[in-house]
């Protein structure tokens, strides 16, 4: 039977994916999005998408037996996570030895489970990240045209300083204030104009009602909002979801083939499929696009990739803590899911942090503040193939955690002094203060400018791309995944121009 052949294959359906698509298609080029998690379209019996977080079910994890929060316990008892039927859904949390990444499964791939924040990075750092980058278009044009696509607005600021799902946000800003730092509100692609009816109790709850890393149901312009559908629009981008792409290889006039396994909400195997391609767009994300790659380069079949394939990994410096409080200093019992605040001390000359206050959306009073610092680790992971599982292994041991934690303590023991306040113990399953064995910004494995050129064109190989969050070299000192959108945006207008 003849295999199917399209002109472009898009890997994945995460930031850089659904700006590529985009483009490709409004570009007149028919587009292939192979995602092998599912279209979160369809209501369940509660009736709604997504699952709370407060009553997982299945529609919570990627294939597993049960829920893996990054908060694992409260009071050192497990009440956090619960048993689960096996089930292609949102989140998934992908284990290596010390370090376990935090991925979104589904079609806008991280933009279902993420909390939203869309913080575009300071210059000085971005250009010290990706000096190659020509900041001056990024910032002029890039960066605004990726705020303008993925909808992201800010909170009225009258409103934040009397609602109540922002108490816990205004609480740790009195306690940096205290301790002489400066916070800084976060934009958003969360509507905030949805939220604050959420509050009058005029639309159904989401962010005010404990959603976020399980997806939400409401007011998140999530990428099935924006990029993708406008996509689709352009009537050639089809989007096939369930299709996880196993391997490629190229044929000898140049062009891809892709083997595609087809499967179904359980996790049955449907069947195993061949694609061919002109042009083939990696955006699998991190983990994915570097697994991908490697394969290919150690089995042989792109040899011609760069070593530097499987390097330059890093977490952007995550550390999650929380910090006891008074019994003054009520954070609330309904806590917007959704961050607007963050402790920004980036400008310190050792310990450089951006943390962002985060909510504790237990759905009851527990005075807790908790934070996500995102530090300056210089540390960096790498990826070796493992033959006999025949998948990618990352790196990491658990030391190569030590200059976030390190940079956290430097933020948050003035903070806890200032104020009188104490580290929570009992959060992470033992009794440490500083969770860095997990990341939810996995960034690199296929850096922009080493295994790639400067615009996300692969070394060794014609028509093949990396769009996503594997091209920035382990850190972007933000979230990040407005740098992976603008970036995405700056490659694809290039490659169009030039490549096609
Ligand atoms: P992804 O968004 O990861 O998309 C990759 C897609 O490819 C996924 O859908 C995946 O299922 C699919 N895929 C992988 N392998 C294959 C394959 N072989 N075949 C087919 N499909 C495949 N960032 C922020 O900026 N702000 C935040 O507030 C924020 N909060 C976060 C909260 C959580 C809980 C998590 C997990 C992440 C958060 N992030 C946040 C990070 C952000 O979501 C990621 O940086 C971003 O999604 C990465 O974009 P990407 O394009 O690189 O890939």
């Amino acid at each position: 039977a003849e295999r199917p052949f399209v002109p472009a294959v898009v890997v994945g359906s995460g930031y850089g994916s659904a700006a590529t698509a985009l483009r490709l298609g409004e570009a007149g080029v028919s587009t292939l999005v192979l995602e092998m998690g599912r279209l979160w379209d369809r209501a369940g019996e509660d009736g709604a998408i997504f699952c709370s977080m407060l009553q997982p079910d299945h529609r919570a994890m990627w294939f597993k037996a049960r829920t893996e929060a990054p908060l694992s316990s409260l009071l050192w008892m497990d009440l956090v996570n619960r048993d689960i039927k096996p089930f292609a859904g949102v989140l998934d949390r992908v284990h290596h030895g010390d370090m376990s990444v935090y991925v979104g499964r589904g079609v806008g791939g991280g933009s279902l489970v993420n909390g939203g924040m869309a913080v575009t990075p300071r210059r000085g750092y971005f250009e010290e990240v990706l000096p190659r980058v020509d900041a001056g278009e990024m910032y002029g044009r890039f960066f605004p045209l990726a705020n303008r696509m993925l909808g992201v607005n800010t909170v009225d600021r009258t409103w934040f300083e009397e609602c109540e799902s922002y108490r816990y946000a205004r609480v740790s800003r009195g306690h940096a204030q205290r301790a002489g730092l400066r916070t800084t509100f976060v934009p958003n692609v969360y509507d905030f104009g949805y939220m604050r009816r959420e509050e009058r109790g005029e639309v159904p709850k989401s962010a005010l009602s404990s959603e976020v890393i399980y997806g939400n149901n409401h007011g998140k312009r999530s990428l099935d909002r924006s990029y993708l559908p406008a996509a689709v629009g352009t009537g050639n981008v089809t989007i096939q979801s369930l299709h996880r792409v196993r391997s490629f290889r190229q044929e000898p006039d140049g062009t891809y083939v892709l083997t595609v396994e087809r499967i179904d909400e359980l996790g049955n195997m449907l069947g195993t499929t061949e694609i061919g391609c002109r042009w083939l767009f990696l955006g699998a994300g991190s983990m994915g696009t570097t697994e991908l790659l490697l394969r290919a380069r150690e089995t042989g079949v792109l040899p011609r990739l760069d070593d530097s394939v499987g390097h330059g990994w890093g977490t952007n410096g995550n550390v999650m803590l929380g910090r006891a409080l008074h019994s003054w200093d009520r954070t609330g019992s309904v806590q917007s899911g959704m961050p607007a605040l963050g402790i920004d001390n980036w400008d310190d000359p050792v310990h450089p942090v951006f943390a962002e206050i985060a909510p504790l959306p237990a759905g009851l009073e527990l005075l807790t503040s908790l934070s996500l610092a995102i530090t300056r680790n210089p540390e960096r992971g790498s990826f070796s193939y493992d033959p006999a599982a025949d998948a990618a292994r990352l790196h990491w041991s658990a030391s190569q955690g030590k200059p976030s934690v390190e940079a956290a303590k430097a933020l948050f023991d003035p903070i806890n002094r200032a104020n009188g306040t104490v580290y929570r113990h009992d959060l992470f399953g033992d009794s440490r203060a500083f969770e860095d064995r997990f990341t939810y910004h996995p960034l690199g494995g296929c850096v922009l400018g080493e295994a790639t050129d400067d615009f996300g064109r692969v070394r060794g190989y014609r028509n093949l791309y990396v769009t996503d969050g594997s091209l920035i070299p382990g850190s972007t000192g933000v979230n990040p995944f407005v740098t992976i959108t603008a970036l995405a945006e700056r490659n694809i207008d290039r490659v169009l121009s030039e490549d096609f």
